[in-house]
């Protein structure tokens, strides 16, 4: 049996990514409550996704001549203003209330004081991969875990998964048109060693050979970076997968390394790996992670 090329998010990802944030929480005590509170932001993801009928019901055949002919089903340029994402946004925020801690307590306040249109905004920032004014930044994260619930639904509802993306498109999501946060090598027996592109929208994942660079395709100039603990063994099982053709890098979670790697979770905790990165100054990320935007 061949893997899958294309696969869509399935009903445990919110609840298995809480999951090993969780467990992150523990081995990487400098990022606790930082990963603390995105575990709780995961866990009201998952709640919201299980207990919320959504607000918008697309017409059953809605998205068949796209997936027909090719193009993202789930485009968000086309769907944004109909997906009613801000009662996700609501939701979530309930979800969060009254387990986090007093410091973010004003992110609540300030999403909730917000109009329709402000946060229609603030969305479209997260989905263009803007990093917002210095006072929006800090909201964006819990934006982008409701955006994240509102496509994971959505694309759990199509008909079945896109097809694999044309080689000039393969740098984007099948599914929704976003890139990827990270990519994926499997670990389980009837996909093992097999890299997927995990989308940082909707969370489909799609196939791309490895030791080939998701942004430029080269392969020949390819080198993997890790964090070591102080025995000289990998610390997190994530690495950078940096090119020297387009000095861009871009995470891969190893579940060879750690059944559980997730290309979120992990890809929080391995903070320290981009900040030695920046530091050093020749790769620049390619991937993007909306739940950590980071300001210029
Ligand atoms: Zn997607
Ligand atoms: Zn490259």
């Amino acid at each position: 049996m061949d893997p899958p090329s294309v696969t869509l998010a399935g009903a445990d990802l919110f609840q298995k990514r809480a999951t090993r944030l969780r467990e992150l929480v523990v081995q990487v005590p400098a990022l606790d409550e930082f990963l603390e509170f995105m575990a709780r932001v995961v866990q009201a993801q998952h709640q919201v996704l299980t207990d919320k009928a959504p607000g918008w019901k697309p017409a059953p055949d809605a998205f068949d001549e796209a997936l027909k002919h090719g193009l993202p089903p789930l485009g968000y340029q086309a769907l944004l203003r109909d997906v009613h994402w801000q009662g996700d946004l609501s939701a979530l925020l309930e979800g969060v209330e009254f387990h986090i801690g007093q410091r973010q307590r004003p992110l609540l306040e300030s999403l909730r004081s917000k109009t329709a249109d402000e946060l229609d905004a603030l969305a479209v920032n997260v989905l263009e991969a803007r990093s917002g004014s210095h006072e929006e930044r800090p909201l964006m994260p819990l934006v982008a875990a409701a955006l994240q619930v509102t496509w994971v639904r959505l694309a759990q509802a199509l008909p079945r998964a896109p097809d694999k993306p044309a080689v000039q498109a393969e740098a984007l999501c099948p599914t929704c048109g976003c890139p990827p946060v990270a990519s994926v090598i499997h670990g389980e027996q009837y996909r093992s060693g097999v890299r997927y592109l995990h989308c940082s929208l909707c969370a489909t994942e799609w196939h791309l050979e490895r030791v080939k660079c998701s942004l430029c395709g080269e392969g020949g100039q390819l080198i993997y970076l890790g964090l070591d603990d102080e025995n000289g063994k990998p610390f997190l099982p994530i690495q950078a997968e940096a090119c020297d053709h387009c000095d861009h890098y871009l995470k891969v979670a190893l579940r060879e390394q750690h059944g559980r790697a997730d290309p979120v979770a992990d890809n929080l905790a391995s903070l320290a790996l981009d900040l030695m990165l920046a530091e050093e100054g020749k790769y620049s990320p390619s991937g993007y992670n909306p739940l950590l935007i980071v300001g210029d």
